[in-house]
């Protein structure tokens, strides 16, 4: 069963909307801290164009971590923000276009482990 693009009419192997999507993405990847002090990485930014739940089942692979979707965000388990940067622009996504802030990640640090 070949799917068809909607956007090219191509076959999905053929189509690279996707490709040049992922150039134009302005992506932001945070950190957060959920219940029981766990973190969390978000990945957020994503228009329409882009796929994100196979980009989550990579990142949820490639971090060895779980994973999921949740209004159009990217929420992983643990801290992964550096990794799913670099596995990213590994992807194709540009460098100077994602932004990580890590600041609740350092805020909170330092108050000592319980
Ligand atoms: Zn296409």
């Amino acid at each position: 069963m070949a799917e068809v693009c909607p956007k090219c009419g191509l076959p999905k192997e053929l189509c690279v909307c996707e490709e040049i999507a992922i150039e134009d993405q302005q992506i932001k990847i945070s950190t957060a801290r959920r219940r029981f002090g766990k973190l969390i990485t978000i990945v957020e930014g994503f228009d329409k164009d882009i796929d994100i739940r196979e980009l989550v089942k990579d990142l949820k692979a490639r971090c060895a971590c779980g994973g999921t979707i949740k209004d159009g965000k990217i929420e992983l388990q643990g801290d992964h923000a550096k990794r799913v940067r670099d596995i990213m622009i590994g992807m194709g996504y540009v460098a100077e276009m994602i932004d990580v802030d890590e600041s609740n990640t350092h805020r909170k640090r330092g108050r000592g482990n319980r």
